[in-house]
C-alpha cells in the first residue's frame, strides 16, 4: 500500500530531513585521509541527537539468519564495498572513496540520504563514477511527477548510467518512505517506461542509484551486512529523499 502524505506530514518530515542535512555537511567536513569510518559514524550519531533525533539503521534486524542487529547511526562503504558497510577502525586513505548512506527518525518520520565521497586525492574513474550516481539521481527525478510511472524514473537513471559506461545494482532499489523506513512502491534503478505504480502528488520516495565502474555482481561479506563487488572495483552511490507534488518536485535531503 502506497501511503500519500498529507501537507502536515510532509512538514513532519522536511524537519527530519533538515536535521540528515546537518549531518551530511558535518560529514562532509570531516572526510579526510587518516580518519576512521568509526569516526564518521560517531559524529552523525552526535549530530541527531543533540537536534532531538534518532539513527533510523540503528537496530534493524540483519536480513540473513544469523546476522546481528544493525548497532550504528549509518553505513559506511570503501570502495568495492556498495552498501550497508559497518563503521569500523578502517582508517580512510588518500585515493579512497567512502559511500556514507543514513537514515534520521524524528517527528515519526524518516528521512533517508546517501553521498560517495572522495578521500583525499582519487582517480579519474572514481571521480566520474561519484559524478554518475549523483547526476543519474537528478535524471531520474526529472520523471518524479503526478500521473508518470516509477518505470519512468528507474528508466531515465538506468539509460544514464548505462550512456556512461558503469552498471547498476539489480538487487537493491529505492523505496517510498515515512513513518517506515522501507515502504511501497519499490524504485528499482533498472526499468522500462510506462510500467509500475502511478506517480501521484504526495508521494515520499528514497531514490538512490547504486552503480558499478565493472560488473553489478555482488555479494554478502562474512559480517553478514556488506555488500560488495565480486571484481572488486568500485561502486558509488547516491540518495535522496523527495516528495512529489502537484507542482513541484521537493528534494527534502539535498
Ligand atoms: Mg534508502
Amino acid at each position: 500500500m502506497i501511503n500519500i502524505k498529507t501537507e502536515k506530514e510532509i512538514k513532519l518530515m522536511e524537519e527530519s530531513a533538515d536535521i540528515l542535512k546537518l549531518v551530511l555537511k558535518e560529514i562532509e567536513k570531516n572526510i579526510k585521509p587518516g580518519i576512521t569510518t568509526a569516526y564518521l559514524d560517531y559524529i552523525a550519531e552526535d549530530v541527531m541527537k543533540k537536534n532531538g533525533a534518532k539513527p533510523s539503521f540503528k537496530g534493524v534486524p540483519c536480513p540473513y539468519r544469523g546476522g546481528k542487529p544493525f548497532s550504528y547511526a549509518i553505513c559506511t562503504s570503501v570502495n568495492d564495498d556498495i552498501i550497508h558497510g559497518i563503521p569500523s577502525s578502517r582508517v580512510l586513505l588518500d585515493g579512497d572513496i567512502v559511500s556514507v548512506d543514513l537514515g534520521v527518525y524524528k517527528n515519526g518520520f524518516h528521512s533517508d540520504a546517501g553521498r560517495t565521497y572522495a578521500v583525499g586525492n582519487v582517480s579519474d574513474i572514481a571521480k566520474k563514477l561519484i559524478k554518475t550516481a549523483e547526476e543519474a539521481f537528478f535524471e531520474g527525478i526529472n520523471y518524479a511527477r503526478p500521473g508518470n510511472r516509477v518505470g519512468d524514473i528507474s528508466n531515465a537513471i538506468e539509460t544514464y548510467v548505462k550512456s556512461k559506461g558503469f552498471s547498476l545494482l539489480e538487487e537493491y532499489q529505492g523505496h517510498g518512505i515515512g513513518r517506515q523506513m522501507h515502504e511501497d512502491p519499490g524504485v528499482p534503478n533498472i526499468g522500462k517506461k510506462d510500467t509500475g505504480p502511478r506517480l501521484q502528488s504526495g508521494m515520499a520516495l528514497a531514490i538512490e542509484p547504486m552503480i558499478c565502474e565493472g560488473k553489478a555482481d555482488v555479494y554478502v561479506k562474512e559480517d553478514m551486512w556488506t555488500v560488495a563487488t565480486v571484481d572488486k572495483k568500485l561502486t558509488a552511490y547516491y540518495e535522496n529523499t523527495i516528495i512529489i507534488t502537484e507542482n513541484e518536485t521537493k528534494i527534502l535531503t539535498f
